[in-house]
Formats: C-alpha cells, structure tokens, sequence
C-alpha cells in the first residue's frame, strides 16, 4: 500500500469547537461524537444532488448538509484528541468518507494515526468498498460502518444519486455492499441513512425501514435540507407532520412494537392510522428518543438538518415539555 501522509482533515465545526481549535465559540449543544470528514482537494467523484460537496455543486467546499467542516492541520487534531480533557470526551469518532481514489488509503492513515491517541470507539461512514477493505477496516479497530442509501426506493435514489445525475451508485450494488458489510462487522454495527423528502412516500419509508431492520442494519433519518448552490437548491424541506409520523413508525418497528400491518396508508402512501392507544404514544413521547438524531450510539448531530432556529427535526437532546406536547399535538390524530 501507498505511504500516505495526512497533513489535512476536515472537522464539523461544532466537533472543532468541543476540541478547542480554532479559536470557535462553544455550541449550546455540542456534539457528543467528533465528526472528522476526509480532506480533498475540490470536489467529491459521486454526485449527489442533495450534496454540497457534489462534483457539480457550487456550494462552498466547507459543507456537508448544513455544517460548516472548517480544514485543520491533522497534526493539530491529534494532539488536541491526545489532550482532551475527561469531561468533554467524546462517545465516539465518525469519519466521512469522500468519494475519490485515494479515499481508502487516507482513511486507513486516519485510522494509524488516530488509535495510538484514544480508544474512543470509531465509525466510518463509506461509499460503497470492496469486502478486502471492509476487513482491512475492521482489522484496523472501526467498529461500525455506514453506508448511506438516501433514497428510500430505486426510483428516488437513480434521481438523487445514481444515472440521473451522472452518479457513480446502484441501488442493487448499495444493497449488496451493506449485506457484506453485515457479513464482516455484524447485525447491529451496519448502519444507512434515508432522507426525507425527496419524492418518496410514507408507505415506502416505512417498508424499507421494516427491511432493513430485518436484516440487522441500522437506519437513521434526515430531513432533506436545501443547501444553496446544490442540484436540489430549490426543493422544499419535508413537512413536520411527515418527518415526526415516520420517526414515530421508525422507533415503532425497530423497537418490534408494530408490524407492517399496524401501520393504513391511503392512495398515495401516507400513513392515516397506526394501530396504538394515545397513551402508547404519550410515553414514546415521554421517552423522547423516537425524536432524537438517529445512528450509531452516541451519535447527535446537532443542527445537521436543522436551522437552531427551528423547526427542529433530529433533536440533538432530550425534548422539552413544550415540544414534547408540539409534537402529541401533531400525532394524536392517527393512533386510536
Ligand atoms: S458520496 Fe457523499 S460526499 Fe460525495 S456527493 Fe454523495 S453524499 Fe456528497
């Protein structure tokens, strides 16, 4: 393999602000995992319309979703990790991986460089790799792996990031590599993500989150977010109505408490009626994690796919009464 060595990395700029670089102010809800993105010169192969770091997105470099991932010096990065104090720890490192040549070789001396410093455990999250990789991954300490579906049937992902933006991806070969992925590092430490938001329907969402589930992958949702100079610029983030019922239908079956058929939909795939009680729903609501950013543990993602400003959709902390009950108000209607 290629001697690499890594002189910059890309760091959200919240995780830059828990490590003190920079100079940045501290964020009302920081980030409980340090979220480091690989550094490339320019622009990512793939071409995800959603994506700011697109090969055809005049976004600025800096972003991934909504976040700014200011470069730092690697070499910074690592001693401000060697030196954090216990009270700010993070849960977890994630790594973003870009799509380019050298992706796999830069994250393999991410990966040397980071272990002799914490024991913090690390998630990688991928384009699709070969199995060889997955297993040189896992044999270099990451736990869990993700690789992101975004579009929740074949028709909506070939339109965000397969042939109908000159993307690199399959929706079959995404599949594929997940299932390998699960073959390599086990049920439970493979992970997707799905956006809501770009064409799909309830009844969709909710049928893919019940296949994935048996198959053991973790899935997060993410409300689409608009990000100026991207291909999707223009589109309209998901309602609150649609996101909280399909966080609620997400919790419900991962959690085993519903099956499909508990879920009616009508003609165009919207969820009208789920099959519990309202005090059913007051304590998942009560609980607060159906509402909260999804994926691995430890993982919070303040302000990912929301303004601070709101609406929020991903919570990045428990909820407050007063939302706990803007949300009750939203959902009652369609439980029993
Ligand atoms: S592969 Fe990831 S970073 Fe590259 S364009 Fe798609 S979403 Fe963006």
């Amino acid at each position: 393999m290629r001697l690499v060595t890594i002189e910059k990395i890309r760091i959200s700029v919240g995780s830059a602000s828990v490590l003190g670089l920079g100079g940045l102010a501290q964020f009302k809800n920081p980030p409980t995992t340090c979220y480091i993105m690989t550094f490339k010169k320019g622009h990512c192969m793939a071409n995800c319309g959603f994506c700011p770091q697109a090969r055809s997105s005049k976004s600025s470099i800096e972003k991934l979703s909504r976040v700014n991932w200011p470069i730092f010096s690697f070499k910074d990065f690592l001693t401000k990790l060697k030196y954090m104090p216990f009270s700010k720890k993070f849960k977890r490192i994630c790594i973003q991986t870009l799509n380019y040549p050298e992706n796999f070789n830069d994250l393999i001396e991410i990966l040397t460089q980071i272990r002799p410093y914490t024991d913090i455990p690390i998630s990688v999250a991928i384009p699709p790799l070969t199995k060889e990789k997955l297993i040189e991954l896992k044999n270099r300490g990451v736990q869990r792996i993700g690789i992101a579906l975004d579009g929740a049937t074949s028709e909506v992902f070939e339109k965000i990031k397969g042939s109908n933006v000159e993307g690199p991806y399959k929706w079959e070969e995404h599949f594929q590599k997940l299932d390998e992925a699960l073959d390599i590092f086990s049920p439970g430490y493979v992970s997707t993500h799905i956006i809501i938001g770009l064409g799909e329907s309830e009844k969709d969402v909710i049928e893919l989150i019940k296949r994935l589930n048996n198959l053991g992958i973790i899935i997060s949702l993410f409300a689409f977010t608009p990000i100026e100079g991207t291909r999707f610029e223009n589109l309209n983030q998901p309602t609150l109505l649609n996101f909280r019922k399909l966080q609620l239908g997400r919790f419900l079956i991962i959690n085993n408490e519903k099956q499909l058929n508990d879920f009616t939909f009508n003609r165009k795939g919207e969820i009208i009626k789920i099959n519990m009680r309202k005090k059913e729903l007051n304590m998942i609501i009560n609980n607060t994690n159906a509402f909260l950013t999804s994926g691995c543990p430890g993982c919070n993602r303040p302000f990912y796919t929301s303004k601070p400003s709101g609406p929020i959709y991903n919570y990045p902390r428990k909820l407050t009464e007063k939302e706990k009950l803007e949300i009750y108000e939203l959902l009652y209607k369609f439980v029993n």
